[in-house]
């Protein structure tokens, strides 16, 4: 069998553009392959905390970051309703986090492992996981518009996410798993200055956070327990404003601005939405 390359990244988002970035920095061929085009969404919030930052700094992305206008995060805040806990989430070398749209982030990431040198095929469907005797050693599948292609490398990294279909051909061993304990929604708000913090509000078996994100909007999710996922799926938009209202200083600030600012909905202007049951990890 004929390898073109050293290394192929399955998956070219979060995780699989930086490997393919990071490797093909070192001189590796590196192939990375994503179904998605990008630019493009995911299901996922995103908040980067200060180590993810310095990550981006040591990479030399940062400041392709905070050229998109992407404010800065200075504070963290935790209000569990008897008190706050708040503070600076970095240190001195990394101040700050920042919540950058993936749409944005994902796209900086696959162009800087295009630009290391990495070959990045978007929109490339990956079909078939090649396994020879107890090593994966290659990759089948088609772009959008394309024939069936094979290409082979000695290592093939999974970074293809959440039922990850490399990691359904080799059946890894499964370790620390847990339950669905959280369902969650969340959307972007206009108009709802967070002035650099990040605010977390947990209450009774309610919870929500806010934090600012691209073009003044800030990301707004709430969740509840998963036991109670199927009944608040009536009114899933009801329910996320209500557990808003259960921080009525927080409830009031966007009411206020919605005020100033009427918009045809209500209070909100809801961009997307969306539902996770998030695995808990400890
Ligand atoms: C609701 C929610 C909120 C979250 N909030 C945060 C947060 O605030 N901060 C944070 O750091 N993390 C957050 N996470 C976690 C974060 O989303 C994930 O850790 C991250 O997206 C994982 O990145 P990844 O690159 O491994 O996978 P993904 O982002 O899932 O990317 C996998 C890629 O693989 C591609 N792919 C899959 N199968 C194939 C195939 N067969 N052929 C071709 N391509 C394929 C997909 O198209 C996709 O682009 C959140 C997750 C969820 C669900």
């Amino acid at each position: 069998m004929s390898k073109a390359f050293d290394v192929i990244v399955l998956g070219a988002r979060c995780a699989g553009s930086p490997t393919a970035m990071l490797l093909a920095r070192r001189g590796y061929r590196v192939l990375a392959v994503d179904r998605a085009s990008f630019p493009s969404d995911t299901v996922s919030t995103h908040l980067l905390h200060p180590r993810a930052v310095n990550a981006l700094s040591r990479w030399g992305l940062l400041d392709r970051l905070v050229a998109t206008g992407c404010p800065p995060i200075h504070t963290y805040s935790f209000d569990f309703g008897a008190f706050t806990i708040a503070g600076t989430p970095g240190t001195d070398n990394d101040p700050v986090a920042y919540c950058p749209r993936r749409t944005i982030l994902d796209k900086l990431l696959v162009d800087a492992a295009a630009e290391s040198g990495a070959e990045v095929r978007q929109g490339f469907i990956v079909e078939e996981i090649i396994i020879d005797g107890e090593r994966v050693v290659g990759i089948k599948g088609r772009s959008k518009h394309g024939g069936s292609v094979t290409e082979y490398a000695d290592v093939i990294v999974g970074a293809d996410g959440r039922h990850s279909m490399l990691s359904e051909a080799v059946h890894p061993e499964q370790y620390r798993e847990k339950p669905p304990l959280l369902a969650a929604y969340y959307s972007y708000w206009s108009e709802l200055p967070m002035d650099g913090r990040f605010e977390t509000y947990i209450r009774d078996k309610r919870g929500f956070a806010a934090v600012p994100t691209h073009d003044d909007l800030t990301l707004v999710i709430a969740g509840w327990p998963y036991p109670e996922f199927a009944d608040n799926k009536k009114d899933i938009e009801g329910n996320y404003l209500k557990a808003i209202d259960l921080a009525p200083d927080f409830a009031r600030h966007y009411a206020a601005q919605h005020a100033k600012h009427p918009s045809p909905a209500r209070r909100c202007r809801i961009i997307f939405a969306s539902l996770t049951a998030l695995a808990g990890h400890s």
